[in-house]
């Protein structure tokens, strides 16, 4: 019991309004909860709880997660639920206990180190509350301290773990010492060997060494003051972990790592920076190639300092850090990071300098917490959606894949393998089969089902948010369209040879030819230009074969001077069918059955061999399909000069009398039915056809507008003259 006294006392030590009872009653809960429960040690098992909130404690955080360091094991280990927990605790502690529950069932497994970043990051956007990632550094920390209780795999995989995640994530966060202790503790277990070798080495020269820090730090700090240069010295000496990485690094045994041992010198100003750097040469002999001006040259995150290593007393090879305090602060907090944030930018390119910023923001955050007298201040700024712009889920084999907040399976298809993306026709989202529009979730594992048969459409692009994969949809999309326009110009061009009894395949160097002329690098190109609409087949043929060309030219002339003769003919003609053909009136003009034009529709005319000019609608479909070689400009030439017969298809409802009063209704605009032809439907209804007499569009509108009026008649639609 008497560590919850300890924890008691130093919480309401840092934070003396906080609400012990509650921290009590936490604790009371998680002792009935595990009772019972034993650790591998052999102690109760709310020991661990009792150890992970004294952590909690040391990192001087509020009294919600003192709370979720007693419960943190609760939900996972006993029959509490989250439910309960904020009944009796409040829906904050609850929330942490969740996220530290939630971030315990991510499946981890040792890999590289990108996937490991991802993982980290996976860590902080589902964390969503800082504290949540720091009961979970808390939690991992005393796991580590006690994990000689574990079989040696179990020990091996955790310190794995973490060394690949929860030592750069406090690291990133800057609790340097949380840093340091899992270091050195994953070490042991993961090289055992070389832990304890090298642990025995430094263990003879600790005392020693932290003379020898404390001497220099004197010596810096004298010789700096009797040159004008005022300053403060911090001697370290570098932990376990860091010299073996620094023995592996160089190949070299302890005995020649000389500069374990760094300083840091903070002064005033850039001057005394450069000055102390004078003095410090002055003093001992520098290393060559070990002086570095990143004062002049501040790193990409805006880092600035002088370092050099030099030849310190007693032989010892020293690191020296020299920089203002302002410099201390960027380095320590990234302070740029700190405006950034508040700003609110976010410039998403360059994304690895702009994680960096945020871990920085992160980094200070932790900083000012340790200034705070009230931690609840803390709270303010915990809720952040750190890595919200972005989204990490697996890959069915545990990788990590970090994509845009709102990407879809098809994002992720595209992110594993571009032929994965192209033939992705579904997605199971942890074991459920989800829609392709399915909005990607932290932590979901994402299995995707292709089919040969499938292929990108243009629904995809307003789905996805990945660059990758819209650039990829789209070009298959235009590789489509390009297959087509390959179909549709060799049929065109197939079809204007054969009329000159040759083919492409016999053409072939006539149709270089064409291809040069009309700026086509190969025939390939020529056929797909013509399969756009970009080049005519008429065009081709003309430059393909110029013989042709030069006859089809003739034939054209012989065309012209035939309209020509037709057009002299027909002026004579008094007849008057309100029709201009080329801007000439009285030419013979015959309407087409098939869409029977109104004075007032855009129409159009063809040239028919001896039946001078047809007109169609404008949007008449037969109209489209013709030569259009032989399309003429006509126009109306004054209304209501003749009568145009249209049909008008009239549903109605099957009653008696309906009939009687839509043909009154004809009479009443004056209009003449010269067929009707009625059919009852077994659905109680009837399609009436009329054909009528109109002179012109308006009244055909009135004509329409007076049937739609009457009372059972459900639709009055003209349609084309064949459909009766
Ligand atoms: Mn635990």
């Amino acid at each position: 019991m008497h560590q919850l006294d300890q924890i008691l006392s130093e919480l309401a030590g840092y934070y003396p309004s906080a609400d012990l009872p509650l921290v009590r009653r936490a604790y009371q809960f998680a002792a009935q909860a595990h009772a019972g429960q034993t650790r591998k040690s052999g102690d109760p098992y709310v020991s661990h709880p009792l150890s992970v909130a004294h952590i909690i404690t040391e990192l001087k955080l509020d009294v919600a997660s003192v709370c979720a360091g007693l419960l943190h094991d609760c939900v996972e280990d006993t029959s509490a639920t989250v439910e309960q927990l904020s009944e009796l605790f409040g829906k904050e502690v609850a929330f942490l206990v969740d996220g530290v529950t939630k971030l315990g069932k991510l499946p981890y497994s040792t890999r590289e180190e990108q996937q490991a970043e991802n993982f980290r990051k996976m860590l902080l956007a589902m964390a969503r509350d800082i504290r949540v990632i720091l009961v979970k550094l808390c939690d991992r920390l005393d796991n580590m301290r006690s994990l000689h209780h574990l079989p040696p795999e179990k020990q091996e995989r955790i310190a794995a773990e973490t060394m690949q995640i929860y030592a750069p994530l406090a690291n990133r966060l800057g609790i340097q010492w949380v840093k340091v202790e899992l270091e050195d503790l994953a070490f042991k277990y993961s090289y055992p060997g070389e832990y304890e070798q090298l642990a025995a080495d430094v263990a003879k020269t600790r005392a020693e060494r932290l003379e020898y820090i404390h001497h220099v730090e004197k010596l810096i700090q004298k010789e700096m003051a009797e040159n004008g240069v005022p300053c403060e010295v911090m001697g370290r000496a570098k932990h376990l972990y860091s010299i073996y990485q620094k023995m592996k690094r160089t190949q070299r045994p302890f005995e020649e790592i000389h500069d374990a041992i760094g300083f840091r010198v903070i002064t005033d100003t850039q001057m005394h920076c450069y000055q102390g750097l004078g003095v410090a040469h002055q003093t001992w002999t520098p290393i060559p190639g070990r002086f570095k001006d990143y004062i002049a040259l501040p790193k990409p995150n805006l880092y600035q300092s002088l370092h050099t290593a030099v030849i310190g007393p007693r032989g010892e090879r020293i690191e020296v850090q020299i920089r203002t305090s302002d410099m201390n602060l960027v380095a320590e907090h990234g302070i740029a990071a700190h405006w950034k944030y508040k700003e609110g930018t976010n410039n998403s390119p360059g994304v690895a300098i702009n994680d960096e910023k945020k871990f920085a923001w992160l980094r200070q955050l932790m900083e000012s917490q340790k200034e705070l007298h009230d931690p609840t201040e803390f709270l303010e700024s915990v809720k952040i959606d750190l890595f919200g712009d972005e989204v990490y889920v697996f890959t069915p084999g545990g990788d990590v894949k970090a994509l845009p907040k709102g990407s879809c399976p098809i994002d992720f298809a595209y992110a594993v393998h571009s032929s994965i993306g192209d033939h992705c026709s579904g997605a199971r989202v942890n074991g459920m089969i989800v829609p392709l529009r399915y909005q990607l979730r932290n932590g979901d594992t994402i299995e995707i089902i292709t089919s040969p048969n499938q292929k990108p459409n243009k629904d995809w692009l307003k789905l996805v948010k990945t660059a990758k994969a819209r650039t990829k949809i789209r070009y298959l999309l235009r590789q489509e369209t390009r297959d087509k326009a390959v179909v549709l110009g060799t049929d065109l061009i197939e079809k204007a040879l054969r009329k000159h009894s040759t083919s492409i395949g016999r053409a072939d160097k006539q149709l270089q030819h064409a291809a040069k002329e009309l700026k086509c690098v190969t025939v390939d190109e020529l056929i797909i230009q013509v399969g756009y609409g970009k080049v005519t087949a008429q065009q081709v043929l003309e430059k393909a074969l110029p013989e042709l060309g030069k006859k089809a030219e003739e034939a054209e002339k012989k065309t012209e001077s035939m309209l020509k003769t037709l057009l002299r003919k027909v002026t004579r003609r008094t007849s008057s069918s309100g029709i201009k053909v080329a801007g000439e009136e009285d030419i013979l003009v015959r309407f087409a059955k098939c869409c029977s034009p109104l004075p007032g529709d855009p129409i159009v005319g063809f040239i028919t061999r001896g039946r001078g000019v047809t007109v169609h609608r404008r949007d008449c479909d037969k109209g489209l399909d013709l030569d259009p070689e032989r399309r003429i400009d006509v126009e109306w030439d004054g209304h209501g000069k003749t009568q145009h017969e249209v049909a008008i298809q009239v549903l109605c409802a099957d009653k008696p009398g309906l009939l009687a009063h839509i043909s009154q209704s004809f009479t009443d605009q004056g209009v003449n039915i010269s067929q009707a032809h009625c059919r009852a439907t077994d659905d109680g209804r009837a399609v009436n056809t009329f054909h009528a007499s109109v002179k012109d569009l308006d009244q055909l509108k009135q004509v329409i507008r007076s049937l739609s009026r009457i009372k059972g008649v459900f639709s009055v639609d003209r349609v084309s003259a064949d459909v009766a």
